[in-house]
């Protein structure tokens, strides 16, 4: 067998593969990006669940020209410089790899303006290569628009899901955007709006916008606070509850995790209080000194290391059952009636 150095397209469109996972992973990125560019007002749309266009919008610093050429290329970022940066890290990127990938495997467009420059650049990009730049009138932030997924990688794209199955994963995402930023929010989907979340609305209004099923009087507010953590958020009383985890979304420093243990570790909190096989809500962040966080462990960053997990999560677990105890105490007599 003859080994051979892989030539860098080849490379970098299976790096690309590692970070763009489906549609909602595009959105993700791109949405991360914009409130990394000090953004308060993101508009994301998706057409087909994203596999033919996605396009996000933000009124963020926004990029000059040379900027823009720039942030396409593989590994270039404005966020950190070194290594040790990533341990007193407050962007979601840090990678510099999420443009270049994403740019490779699609027809991209970025129209961009700062604040300070009269006039836009908007540059069309097929296969990362920029194919057209021109100056546009714009107002000030970014404009990216993703077209046709893949299309250069057709074993590829057939391992995307169903519009409705890709549609929905971006949804999700978006909700947890929703829930972890502040910034107002519009979310359209072939056409139909699904959401529009004004700038600074309170978390318990955003879960019952997200789960119309639910009302404020369902939720219990955690607020506690130890010398190298705090967590904070909203869980429902013991009787509120899903057949599923999809209501359970925790947070550790505003990024989404998804993690067994944790899961596990709040519904021990309710103990016997949930029928089996009912699954509470709970809206959950784990706010965390920098330091003891690695979030550099998983390339889509849904894990992070915490060297005190264990403390932690003990924490967490008695804060829910103590909640829990004092609000329910009433409140489960009535329901039993
Ligand atoms: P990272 O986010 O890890 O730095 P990306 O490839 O996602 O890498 O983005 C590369 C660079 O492009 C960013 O560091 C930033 O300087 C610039 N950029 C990307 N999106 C935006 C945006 N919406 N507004 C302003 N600048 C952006
Ligand atoms: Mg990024």
């Amino acid at each position: 067998m003859a080994i051979i150095k892989l030539p860098q397209s080849v490379i970098m469109k299976i790096a690309a593969g590692e970070v763009v996972t489906g549609t909602f992973a595009v959105v993700k990125e791109l949405f991360e990006n914009s409130i990394d560019a000090h953004a308060d007002e993101i508009t994301v749309e998706i057409q087909d669940g994203g596999k033919t266009y996605i396009k996000i919008s933000d009124n963020g610093i926004g990029m000059s020209e040379d900027e823009i050429l720039l942030a396409v290329q593989p590994h270039t970022t404005s966020k950190i410089k070194d290594v040790e940066d990533l341990y007193s890290i407050h962007t979601y990127g840090f990678r510099g790899e999420a443009l270049a990938a994403i740019s490779r495997v699609s027809r991209m467009k970025i129209t961009s303006r700062r604040k300070s420059d009269e006039i836009a650049t908007a540059v069309e990009f097929v296969g990362s290569e920029p194919i057209n730049v021109k100056k546009v009138m714009a107002p000030y932030g970014t404009t990216i628009e993703v077209k046709d997924l893949f299309f250069n990688l057709p074993a590829r794209r057939k391992f995307l899901k169903s519009s409705a199955v890709e549609g929905r994963m971006v949804t999700e995402i978006i909700e947890k955007f929703i829930f972890a930023t502040n910034v107002g929010i519009k979310f359209i989907k072939d056409k139909k709006n699904i959401y529009n979340i004004q700038k600074d609305t309170p978390l318990i209004q955003k879960i019952n916008t997200v789960f119309p099923e639910t009302k404020e009087e369902d939720f219990f507010e955690l607020n506690f606070e130890e010398n190298w953590y705090k967590i904070k958020g909203y869980i429902s009383h013991p009787r509120v509850t899903r057949n599923n985890r999809s209501a359970q979304i925790f947070f550790v420093n505003n990024r989404y995790i998804r993690s067994g243990e944790l899961f596990a570790v709040f519904e021990a909190g309710y103990g016997e209080m949930l029928e089996s096989r009912r699954h509470p809500y709970g809206i959950v962040f784990f706010e965390i000194d920098p330091s003891e966080v690695d979030v550099n462990v998983h390339p889509q960053k849904l894990e992070v290391k915490i060297s005190e997990s264990k403390i932690l999560y003990n924490a967490f677990k008695r804060l829910v059952r103590q909640t829990l105890l004092n609000e329910t105490k009433f409140k489960m007599q009535i329901s039993i009636e």
